[in-house]
């Protein structure tokens, strides 16, 4: 299995509109900046995608509100996470970005499917469990029980050929489709059944000081998390300062050499050198040229990110017709679902 991620290939199917496959993603705008982990395991095969997909990439801030969220934050949050898609290369020409609570039909199509989901089912969820388990169930938002059935929402209204998922989403994309086949079955063919696209080659990156647990806006100390929109500076001191082991040889192990080996992976990531490449390189000049010449690769990297998120972030009128044209094209397909559903269950017409 390779180290770092390769370019997705995902399976091609007829797409509706525009002769490519449809695809859907979503991120939640639940901090400031997104970090390597989620940049390197997730979002750069956004940017891959619309190569050869029609891609729906959604800001998932009704997701976000399942649990306490500041307003004014989110909203901010919301634009810093499109400012910054934007940057990595989502072309919004491309690829429709908008913020969920824009295309109501999300939160309309999850009314209808939770009536269609039992309560049992709905608890079977592991993941409410994980997230509910560290002030106990009762003070758990049922926004955050129901989640998953947003999710299928989510899904469904854009009947999708396939849906990237890392594989801790893979329970909820069978409740998806178990959704989808339901209704299907009570009332009349309206969903396809999306194919689970498990990115299995994506880098799982860990923790900079703790490289036993994986990089995380809510575990990770400031140290062991690079921040996407960090101070370039900053980033290669972190890299820098990361957490070793006592040997000299630039090495990919992950039982023997963890903190090596995620650097190889971050390193082999960012300038697509494969790790082999970067072991030759290295062989014999220890860990702190390593580390320094990552810092550089580093730096580079971000700057120019950081530059022109910060640009964007300045121009909040292109960013509000990014939003808004992206919302447009989502709606526009979303609503097709959602009539042909509203009809199938007997809704009055408005
Ligand atoms: P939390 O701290 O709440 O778990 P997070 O920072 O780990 O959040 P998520 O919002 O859970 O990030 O994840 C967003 C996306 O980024 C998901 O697709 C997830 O698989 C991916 N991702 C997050 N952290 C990593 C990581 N360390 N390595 C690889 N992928 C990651």
């Amino acid at each position: 299995m390779p180290h770092v991620t390769d370019a997705p290939t995902p399976p091609t199917a007829p797409s509706a509109a525009a002769g490519r496959p449809r695809v859907l993603s979503g991120i939640q705008p639940t901090a400031d900046s997104f970090h390597f982990g989620n940049y390197l395991g997730a979002l750069r095969q956004w940017v891959a995608l619309q190569e050869e997909h029609e891609p729906f990439f959604f800001i998932a801030d009704m997701h976000a509100i399942t649990v306490e969220q500041d307003p004014r934050q989110l909203r901010e949050r919301c634009l810093r996470a499109a400012a910054q898609l934007i940057a990595m290369g989502v072309d919004p020409e491309r690829s429709a970005i908008f913020v969920q609570s824009q295309v109501p039909a999300h939160a309309q199509l999850a009314w209808v499917l939770q009536c269609l989901t039992g309560f049992g089912e709905a608890r079977r969820m592991t993941q409410f469990k994980d997230k509910s388990s560290k002030n106990g169930e009762g003070a758990a938002s049922v926004g955050l029980f129901t989640y998953p059935i947003l999710q299928a929402a989510d899904i469904l209204l854009y009947r999708p050929a396939f849906v990237p998922v890392g594989e801790d989403q893979r329970q909820h994309l069978e409740l998806t489709r178990d959704l989808a086949q339901r209704f299907n079955h009570r009332y009349k063919k309206t969903f396809r059944l999306p194919e689970p696209y498990i990115l299995k080659a994506t880098a799982k990156i860990l923790d900079l000081q703790d490289p036993h647990a994986k990089m995380s806006k809510s575990a990770s100390s400031p140290g062991g998390i690079i921040e996407m929109l960090d101070d370039p500076k900053l980033s290669a001191k972190k890299i820098r300062s990361a957490v070793t082991d006592s040997g000299s040889d630039v090495r990919f192990d992950e039982e023997e050499k963890p903190g090596i080996s995620n650097l190889l992976t971050i390193y082999s990531a960012l300038t697509d050198r494969p790790v082999s490449e970067l072991e030759e390189a290295y062989a014999g000049r220890g860990y702190g040229d390593f580390k320094k010449e990552l810092g550089e690769v580093v730096v580079e990297f971000v700057t120019p990110f950081r530059d022109r998120t910060l640009e964007l972030l300045e121009d909040r009128a292109t960013l509000d017709e990014v939003l808004r044209s992206g919302a447009k094209r989502a709606a526009e397909v979303a609503e097709r679902t959602l009539a042909d559903v509203y009809d199938r269950v007997g809704f009055v017409p408005a």
